[in-house]
């Protein structure tokens, strides 16, 4: 079936809290905002995101301390000219939140409630009912993108391609349920989020799966650190997928981690214990069950005050005011991505912006501090915006069309993915060596050659680019630890 797609002068391909925010900030220009479904069924990472907005606001605080959290965080390796950037841009940015509406959590004082995370010299996370940000956010900007009337919004449609003309990108090929058609524009912007999905073990929602990262690549836009894959200490280890995970606002709160003879080791690792860097509390965990032991996180009498943690625990059978919860490590975040310019979220290639997860700026180094990604993601997302507004000019385009709902595109799991998400979980997971690295880059090209279909080559072509930066870095980091190279 053919459908008539209006013409845009901006193309967002995601509908993320990155993708929202760019597109609420592109009018006057026609923004044709492109997502597999729709914002208000809740499926993007955005809407996942539990514990807050990291920002420098209270008095004891100050940009140079979450600079410097931020850099040590990061081993060293964030850009601190990025991260300083973004960091004293964070203030500006709540109070626009706060314009657009949202709710975040007060003290009986009347002040901004702070929560504290791993790796955070004080507390500094804003929230909103405490471990649910990410859903006040979404329902603040979805609201704002229905009030809008430069977008159209097309839901039900999956990008496969980039278009390219001479040097640079005019537009996109869309996937839907009944075809594929191209979509011109004269400015597209990725906002696809970050790569969990590769992952068996993982705590994305299945859209993560690095299709932006492929495409990129494929238009020859430069891609950075892909080698920095961020687990989450503390996803729930049960049958269900993805698997949930309890934020680490709880450990701020005094949760604690032990093992199956009930000792407290973060304690003897590290002097921040459970808050301790993501990635150190991750090996540490890995650690235990690689020596037989079972992980545990103990919440009890501290979920009252977080409800999103509660319905994890009940969704995975769990009465944590009863019981420890088991825990295991799961693919999280992506510090790696598209390269950008940090100041105008300009790709390598003409005519192709990214913003949000699948960007890397360099704000994270080689790992990322908690809080610090939506922070990212929503100043990227303004920041392409206003970069394309002074590029573009006026809109070329009269006629703003009505949104457009086709019917959900949903391609049902097929085995290759689940074969390329256990070779992720497997040999590309929070420790890697020679060996591990380099059968995975062979499987994944094996699968890419084999398939015909295209979702399935664009995830081995992304699988494959991280393997492959992990097996160039000859060393370990942050988040990339090989074991060969301790
Ligand atoms: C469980 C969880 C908890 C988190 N908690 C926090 C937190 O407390 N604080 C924090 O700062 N960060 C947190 N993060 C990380 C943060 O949520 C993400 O980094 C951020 O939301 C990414 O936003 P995004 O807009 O880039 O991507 P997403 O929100 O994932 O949106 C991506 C969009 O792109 C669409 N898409 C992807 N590929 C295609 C395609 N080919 N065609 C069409 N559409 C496509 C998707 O459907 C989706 O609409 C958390 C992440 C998870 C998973």
């Amino acid at each position: 079936m053919s459908i008539n797609i209006p013409d845009a002068d901006v193309i967002i391909v995601g509908a993320g809290s990155a993708g929202l925010m760019a597109a609420i900030s592109l009018a006057p220009l026609r923004v044709l905002l492109i997502s597999d479904n729709l914002p208000e069924q809740g499926q993007t990472a955005s809407h996942w995101s539990k514990g807050g907005i990291a920002a420098p606001i209270s008095e004891e605080d100050s940009p140079q301390k979450h600079i410097e959290d931020t850099m040590i965080a990061s081993c060293g390796f964030a850009d601190r000219e990025v991260v300083s950037y973004y960091v004293n841009m964070a203030p500006e940015l709540i109070d626009y939140l706060v314009k657009l509406g949202v709710n975040f959590d007060y003290t009986s004082d009347g002040k901004i409630y702070l929560g504290r995370e791993g790796s955070h010299s004080l507390h500094r996370v804003l929230t909103a009912n405490r471990d649910s940000f990410g859903l006040e956010l979404m329902r603040v900007l979805t609201k704002n993108l229905y009030n809008s009337s430069h977008i159209t919004q097309l839901s039900g449609a999956k990008v496969i391609s980039l278009l390219k003309e001479k040097d640079a990108v005019n537009g996109v090929r869309i996937k839907y349920a009944e075809g594929e058609k191209n979509i011109k524009s004269s400015a597209t912007i990725l906002a696809t989020g970050g790569i969990g999905a590769l992952y068996a073990r993982t705590t994305n929602p299945s859209c993560s799966k690095g299709y932006g990262i492929a495409m990129a690549f494929e238009a020859g836009a430069k891609c950075k650190n892909l080698e920095f894959v961020q687990f989450h200490p503390t996803a729930i280890n049960c049958e269900l997928e993805p698997l949930p995970m309890i934020s680490e606002a709880l450990r701020g709160a005094g949760a604690k981690i032990t093992n199956s003879s009930g000792q407290r080791f973060m304690s003897d690792i590290h002097e921040m214990a459970e808050l301790a860097p993501r990635d150190i509390v991750c090996r540490a965990i890995e650690d235990q069950i690689i020596a037989g032991k079972k992980v545990y996180l103990d919440i009890r009498g501290l979920i009252e005050k977080y409800p999103s943690a509660l319905k994890s625990c009940e969704r995975a059978g769990i009465n944590p005011e009863k019981e420890k919860i088991p825990i295991t490590t799961a693919a999280h975040y992506h510090m790696g991505g598209v390269h950008i310019d940090y100041k105008t979220g300009k790709t390598s290639v003409k005519g192709l912006w990214a913003c949000g997860e699948v960007a890397c700026t360099g704000m994270h180094g080689a790992n990322r501090l908690a809080s610090n990604s939506l922070l990212e993601a929503l100043i990227t997302g303004r920041l392409c915006a206003k970069n394309i507004v002074s590029s573009l000019g006026k809109s070329r385009i009269k006629e703003v069309e009505k949104n457009i709902n086709l019917s959900p595109y949903v391609s049902a799991p097929l085995p290759e993915e689940m074969e390329i998400k256990e070779i992720m979980t497997n040999n590309v997971g929070v420790y890697r060596d020679n060996n591990m690295l380099q059968q995975s880059i062979d499987k994944l090209i094996q699968v890419g050659q084999k398939t015909e279909n295209r979702e399935i080559y664009l995830c081995s072509l992304a699988a494959k680019l991280i393997a492959s930066s992990a097996l160039e870095r000859k060393n370990s980091i942050g988040a990339h630890f090989r074991k060969d190279y301790p």
